[in-house]
């Protein structure tokens, strides 16, 4: 029998460990057109709070009892699809589970392109594409920016730091803690402000003097808030993602905002589906940047399908540096 976590009951603020339950499934025959495949590496993201709210978004929330779904990355172990063999990898997107019966339309075989598998879960698949279009299209970042990033020993965040630094930009990142914040300096930064040691906004006006060009946000709240207080004129904002309120009832609330008008700040939000058809662009910049070291992936690696919800539940307390995931 597979196994497969399914959502038992909608968090209400921070989820626990009671909102998930793993259980036994019956798969499907394998028809013509399908293929059987056995997860090596399941990835977990902050968008799947959204999804575990009942409300109306860009994806589908999750159904009560039904098994939750997330990117993975697995073996083929059956096929009746043309296109696929048994010991093919695959991603797809029947994650927090050990096997799944797909549509082979839903799994795309893994590029070759020397890395490791689960690389296209985080710096070559979703958080690298985040990253990458989100500076670079979404922010316009250009030469002689000062990008400020948040969240930036996270997936998506340590991954901004490094094109940054690709590009030649001056970047400071945040993180909570030390430990982090040197991370974040060993990717590249050329500033580091540990937010959970004094206001951001004071940390920010220490490390940018002369203000930001650029903010990529992946926190929302006291971050953005920072952000417009101190982005110079004609700053760009590429709104990534706003961990900080997954789990808040409150709204957001922001001293800063009118500073859009006067500085002309331009807020562009943005999601990664926009640019999959550019992933032939990502793929030609990215891929040598990482065999040449240029970009260094890095992922926590939470090991056994019995511990996904914890994998999930430790992205909003910071259990991570670089991307998440969890092998089985
Ligand atoms: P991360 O690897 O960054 O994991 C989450 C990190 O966020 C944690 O490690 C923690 O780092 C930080 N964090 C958690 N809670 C808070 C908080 N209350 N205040 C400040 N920091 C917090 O995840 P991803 O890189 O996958 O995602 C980063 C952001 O990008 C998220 O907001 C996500 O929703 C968004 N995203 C958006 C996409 C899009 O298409 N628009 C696609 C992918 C991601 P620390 O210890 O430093 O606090």
């Amino acid at each position: 029998m597979a196994r497969a976590w399914h959502l038992r009951s909608r968090p209400s603020g921070t989820p626990t460990s009671d909102n998930f339950e793993l259980k036994e499934i019956g798969l499907p025959e394998l028809e013509e057109g399908m293929v059987r495949v056995r997860n090596l590496w399941l990835s977990v993201d902050p968008y799947m709070r959204g999804r575990m709210n009942d409300v109306k978004s860009y994806v589908a929330p999750f159904q009560i009892d039904a098994p939750l779904e997330g990117g993975a990355i697995g073996e083929v172990v059956e096929s009746k699809a043309e296109a696929f063999a048994p010991g093919d990898l695959v991603q797809h997107m029947a994650g927090w589970r050990d096997e799944a019966v797909i549509d082979a339309r839903t799994a795309q075989k893994l590029p070759n392109l020397g890395a490791r598998p689960e690389q296209f879960l985080g710096v070559l698949g979703v958080t690298g594409i985040t990253a990458y279009f989100g500076l670079l299209d979404a922010a316009r970042a250009k030469q002689g920016d000062v990008v400020f990033v948040s969240a930036a020993a996270g997936a998506v965040g340590s991954v901004v730091v490094q094109v940054a630094k690709a590009k030649g930009l001056t970047v400071i990142g945040s993180a909570g803690g030390a430990e982090k914040c040197e991370l974040v300096r060993s990717l590249g930064a050329d500033g580091v402000i540990d937010y959970k040691a004094g206001p951001v906004l004071k940390g920010l006006a220490e490390a940018a003097p002369d203000g930001i060009d650029v903010y990529f946000d992946n926190v929302g709240g006291d971050h953005l808030d920072a952000a417009f207080a101190i982005a110079r004129n004609n700053a760009r904002f590429a709104i990534c993602g706003m961990i900080e309120g997954y789990n808040q009832r409150e709204p957001m609330a922001f001293r800063f905002i009118q500073r859009i008008i006067a500085a002309r700040i331009a807020l562009k939000g943005f999601i990664v589906f926009d640019y999959f058809p550019r992933m032939a662009e990502f793929y030609a910049e990215m891929a040598p940047w990482l065999a040449d070291g240029t970009v260094k992936s890095r992922e926590t690696v939470v090991e056994g399908l019995e511990n996904t919800p914890d994998a999930f539940l430790g992205l909003f307390s910071g259990a991570n540096t670089g991307k998440m995931l969890v092998r089985l």
